[in-house]
């Protein structure tokens, strides 16, 4: 009896490791195969304070106007400077020596005021894009003056709604932007502060809050090309946007891979940024600001 009850064990066992539930041996080596990952075709994304970016693809990337230097509210009402050894301290460990072009959203101080110091310390021969506004702030009187023909005006090549807008090329067939006519939400309550334009260089260095003037809000398309295709769309923006603002007819078949959009004052502007979204239906999203 006893006998039958072993050999039945040992039948019921056979069967269960031929079907492959019991494992043959136990000591063998798996081996997984993972898919090799190409290093220079990884977008890495660093942050750079309020609408402060670098977005890096390879040896090329495009930066967005850093800022390091925060004011308090109360620090707002005297004249103000970039806070250059604050600037060092972060940017020394964020800087990118490949940034070939640096994007302007808007010309107020937390997006403007540290970028001269930035340009002449780390970045002197790098082009700025931007406004009408942005040009005039940065060309204002200034110890350190950034070469006129590094600051490009994109006023006249903006996309509009139903406008398509034109190229510009940060790097030869690697990087090329095109600027969006966007808009700026009201701070809080339905106030927005510091709007207006600058139509000429100011005679001294703007020194309130109030001299770095909104100028025409920015959105960008930024395209990062391989054999003259965008293989990498990135849309971004550095102000809450109103509806139609911020949106641009379809330009080819290529999507928008990674959305970065502003989280600042957003529930001051209406349906933002879900009219964005809709719009451009994004693959991922960073937020900033
Ligand atoms: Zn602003």
């Amino acid at each position: 009896m006893r006998i039958k009850k072993v050999l039945g064990f040992m039948f019921f066992t056979s069967i269960f490791a031929g079907c492959g539930l019991l494992p043959k041996d136990t000591n063998k080596e798996i081996v997984v195969t993972m898919p090799k990952i190409d290093e220079n075709k990884i977008v890495k994304i660093k942050y750079l304070g309020a609408g402060g970016v670098i977005i890096k693809r390879g040896e090329d990337s495009v930066m967005s106007s850093p800022f390091f230097s925060n004011f308090s509210i109360p620090e707002l009402a005297f004249p103000i400077k970039c806070r250059k050894k604050i600037v060092d301290k972060y940017y020394k460990e964020l800087k990118d020596d490949t940034v070939s072009g640096i994007i302007v959203g808007h010309s107020h101080y937390d997006h403007l005021i540290d970028l001269p110091y930035i340009h002449e310390k780390y970045h002197k021969d790098c082009k700025i894009y931007g406004s009408t506004t942005t040009k005039n702030l940065l060309l204002s009187e200034r110890k350190y003056k950034i070469d006129e023909s590094l600051i490009v005006d994109v006023s006249t090549k903006m996309a509009e709604k139903d406008k398509i807008g034109e190229w510009i090329w940060i790097k030869e067939n690697k990087i090329r932007i095109m600027a969006i006519k966007s808009s700026h939400s009201p701070h809080f309550a339905g106030l927005k502060f510091y709007s207006g334009m600058l139509e000429k260089p100011m005679n001294k260095e703007p020194s309130l809050a109030s001299d770095w003037v909104e100028g025409q809000t920015i959105a960008y398309i930024i395209d990062f090309m391989e054999d003259e295709k965008p293989v990498y769309r990135i849309y971004y923006q550095d102000a809450a946007s109103s509806f139609p603002f911020g949106i641009f007819p379809k330009i080819d078949n290529k999507n928008i891979d990674t959305a970065i959009l502003c989280v600042g004052g957003y529930s001051e502007a209406e349906n933002y940024p879900q009219y964005i979204l809709n719009e451009i239906k994004p693959e991922s999203v960073m937020i900033i600001h």
